[in-house]
């Protein structure tokens, strides 16, 4: 089989009511492979509130691109090495991690439909149903607007609901994480989320006063570059740390790794270099016993969580429009279930390119 082009694009594509208080959009660099078998992958990379999507199309079309026309979309893994060594002077991290993510999963998809078998099969599954908990709580939300969202989640039945805390005064997110623990009652365990936003004195002030919650992590404490910043933060808090949505290779989840800067790792299909490069994460922390759980673009994360033995749960954050995706998996009971349909099983909606495609994209 043979690789005869690749059709790359951005998507521009609204977010739902709530969310769009904090990002109006999201932005899609999408990439669909045409093989000579008549065999198409489909593969993306969700650029969160669109940064950068322009770039990453630009990378993926330049240097890319020309790597993989003519080659056998089968040989994932050379090519991968192939992408991932083309620019000598150029870390595969952030744009170019983002556009090598969209090939690879695309390339994944091709697989999985050459042997016929979902991707979660084809790697070896652990289970058709994974666990969800329900992603929010953002900062711009009203009190009323987080309650009807997490009580929105919990009657999925979701048992987990994870909120930001953005907050410069570290009473006034306990005080919002109070009252949704509140609402939701002991059924619905918490998580909460920096998002980077605080050095390390701050997070210990800030988890201090939440301690007693029984929260499950604390996430992405300090600035991802600094990782000896986000040990110290584990180290000296009483709450599981959780971080990785913003670290890329397997290089970066070793240090997280070998310095205790996570109990729990949650890389990012889309940013970490594609699945190909996330088995090999999950892999490294099923040896030091970490568990994994996937950044966001839950529809074709669950094809990861499937296959691998130390996953956690699955970001749900239902943002998409219906006409996106043809089919998009549900969340029922708190899970979701792994699509059977060969490849990673998504396929865009008839009419998203044409909706959705940004003017020069
Ligand atoms: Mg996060």
């Amino acid at each position: 089989m043979k690789i005869t082009a690749i059709d790359a694009c951005v998507l521009t594509v609204p977010t739902s009511k709530q969310m769009a208080l904090e990002f109006p959009h999201h932005k899609l660099v999408v990439a669909e492979i045409a093989t000579d078998e008549g065999i198409r992958g489909l593969g993306y990379s969700l650029m969160f509130g669109g940064g950068g999507a322009e770039s990453v199309l630009v990378y993926l079309e330049t240097r890319l691109k020309p790597l993989l026309i003519g080659e056998d979309p089968l040989a994932v893994e050379r090519l991968w090495e192939k992408m991932y060594r083309g620019d000598r002077g150029v870390r595969r991290v952030g744009i170019a991690g983002m556009a090598i993510s969209a090939l690879d999963i695309g390339l994944w998809d091709i697989a999985g439909k050459a042997a016929k078998l979902p991707l979660y099969k084809l790697w070896g599954a652990v289970t058709d149903r994974v666990a969800c908990y329900g992603s929010g709580g953002w900062s711009k939300y009203s009190d009323k607007d987080l309650l009807a969202e997490a009580e929105r989640y919990a009657g999925m039945g979701c048992g987990y609901y994870k909120m930001k805390i953005h907050d410069p005064d570290p009473l006034a997110n306990r005080k919002r994480v109070e009252m949704v623990k509140k609402a939701l009652g002991p059924g619905v365990r918490m998580m909460v989320d920096v998002n980077q936003k605080l050095d390390v004195i701050s997070n210990q002030r800030q988890a201090a006063v939440l301690e007693d919650l029984d929260l499950v992590w604390y996430e992405e404490p300090v600035i991802a570059d600094d990782i000896a910043a986000c040990a110290e933060v584990a180290k000296s808090i009483k709450i599981p740390v959780a971080t990785g949505e913003n670290n890329y290779t397997r290089y970066e989840f070793r240090d997280l790794i070998e310095r205790k800067a996570a109990r729990y790792l949650m890389p990012d299909v889309c940013r970490a270099n594609g699945f190909s490069e996330t088995l090999k994460i999950a892999h490294l922390a099923a040896a030091h016993g970490i568990a994994v759980s996937p950044h966001v673009v839950y529809e074709i994360s669950i094809q990861i969580s499937g296959a691998i033995s130390n996953g956690f749960l699955v970001e749900l954050m239902d943002w998409m429009p219906p006409d996106l995706f043809e089919v998009l998996p549900e969340c029922k009971d708190g899970h979701i279930r792994i699509p059977d349909r060969p490849g990673h099983g998504m396929v865009l909606h008839k009419n998203a390119v044409s909706k959705y495609r940004s003017a020069g994209g």
